[in-house]
């Protein structure tokens, strides 16, 4: 594959939009604009209200041409269309980015891999058309790489179908998915089952709280012998691959969560520092304050450009690419812990009130790190990929 990362666009380095990416940005902004007070709704709202919501939203995103993108595996062209829209929606809420990320990319990839035309019709079609909501369950309770351990999803033959039994604690979406995918050992290998809510044999668990996201909906899934017919199973996969490239897009758009939790917060945190006033002028004419604004930009602009580059490395295939996503993931998650735990010290006591939107911050701020590649799990891949660039 020819190294193509050295092609700047007009010889130099371009950091604007192109046309194409302004224009599914745009669309995605008008469509959205108007809504921003009913995103907050997804909060309040139970969880039909919350799944009647969704739809909507998702709906009103299908016009843009925003669900489709990044669905299928080998368009890498796409990714910085992707990555212009979806900045929007990180700034806008956490809860609605997470949730359209599980379903229409997760999710989307998912179905979007199969090559069986039934589950194209019934399941992809209308997730693009916004009209249904996928979820997807990957993670496991028990040890997934250790073979002798016995708690793990499994699929077995059965007649002209397989049996699928297992469970997996937390699926966003869980409580208000039309479709779940899960993933299950069948023999030695992995596969992904598609299986419709109120699927036999499939049990939603009821939604779970969390510290942070609260208009998201998570829940565990159980399984027991839940039949599922060849055309709605992906695989066996001959390896890992998807599922690898699947974290992979989790981890940018954990990367991007990270820099619109970021953007939020120091927008918030400067507002409460130039309009709040002690000793007779605005917090922000201290320097303690101005300095901590100060170094707060400089993590969110250096957190944006990181991610940015990751992924228009990612665009050209570059072989770096992936430890450059996975770089930007740590970097991005540990700067918004930093960011949010500084802004809610610029906020004082108001901002340690429940529903000031810096403590919301500081308590999506910890998500990123902890989900779809941990921090921990990103610097040992970041190490393994140094030793296989230049092997000693
Ligand atoms: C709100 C929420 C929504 C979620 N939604 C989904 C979903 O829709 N679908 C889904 O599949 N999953 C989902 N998850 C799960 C999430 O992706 C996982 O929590 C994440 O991947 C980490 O896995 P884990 O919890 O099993 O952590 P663990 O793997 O148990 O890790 C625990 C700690 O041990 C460290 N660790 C683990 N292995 C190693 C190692 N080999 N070496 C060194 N350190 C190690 C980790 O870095 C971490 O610090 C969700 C989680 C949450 C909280």
């Amino acid at each position: 594959m020819p190294d193509r990362t050295q092609d700047c666009r007009g010889g130099g380095m371009n950091f604007d939009w192109t046309g194409e990416q302004k224009q599914v940005r745009d669309r995605l902004n008008a469509a959205l604009k108007g809504d921003l007070g009913a995103i907050g709704e997804l909060e309040r709202a139970d969880i039909e209200g919350n799944r009647q919501l969704l739809l909507g939203f998702l709906s009103r995103m299908a016009d843009t041409g925003y669900l489709g993108l990044g669905q299928v595996a080998d368009a890498h062209i796409d990714i910085m269309t992707l990555v212009a829209a979806r900045e929007l929606l990180a700034q806008w809420s956490g809860s609605l980015f997470l949730a359209v990320e599980a379903s229409s990319r997760l999710f989307g990839t998912l179905a979007a891999a199969s090559d069986q035309e039934d589950l194209h019709r019934q399941v992809l079609t209308p997730l693009r058309q916004g009209k249904s909501i996928g979820a997807v369950g990957m993670t496991e309770d028990r040890d997934a790489s250790d073979p002798a351990d016995t708690g793990r999803t499994v699929a077995i033959a059965d007649g002209d179908g397989y049996l699928v039994t297992g469970r997996k604690p937390f699926v966003t979406n869980g409580p208000i998915a039309d479709w779940i995918a899960v993933t299950a050992d069948l023999d030695a290998q992995v596969a992904v089952f598609f299986l419709p809510c109120g699927h036999p044999g499939l049990a939603i668990g009821p939604p779970i709280p969390t510290l942070g996201f609260d208009g998201l909906t998570v829940s565990s899934v159980e399984l027991t012998e839940a039949r599922v017919s060849p055309p709605f199973v992906l695989g066996p996969l001959p390896d890992q691959g998807l599922l690898d490239l699947l974290r992979l897009r989790e981890d940018l758009a954990l990367a991007q969560l990270s820099v619109g939790l970021m953007q939020s917060t120091f927008d918030a945190a400067r507002f409460h520092a130039k309009k709040h006033k002690r000793g007779g002028k605005p917090i922000l004419h201290y320097q303690e304050i101005g300095f901590k604004l100060a170094e707060l930009l400089t993590l969110l602009q250096t957190a944006q450009l990181l991610t940015y580059r990751a992924a228009w490395m990612w665009s050209y295939q570059a072989e770096q690419a992936p430890t450059l996503v996975r770089c930007a993931k740590v970097f991005a998650a540990e700067a918004a812990q930093t960011v949010a735990a500084a802004a809610l010290q610029i906020g004082g006591g108001r901002s340690y009130l429940a529903d000031h939107p810096l403590t919301r911050f500081y308590r999506e701020s910890g998500y990123p790190g902890l989900a779809g590649t941990t921090t921990e799990r990103c610097r040992m891949a970041i190490a393994d990929d140094m030793i296989k660039q230049h092997p000693v």
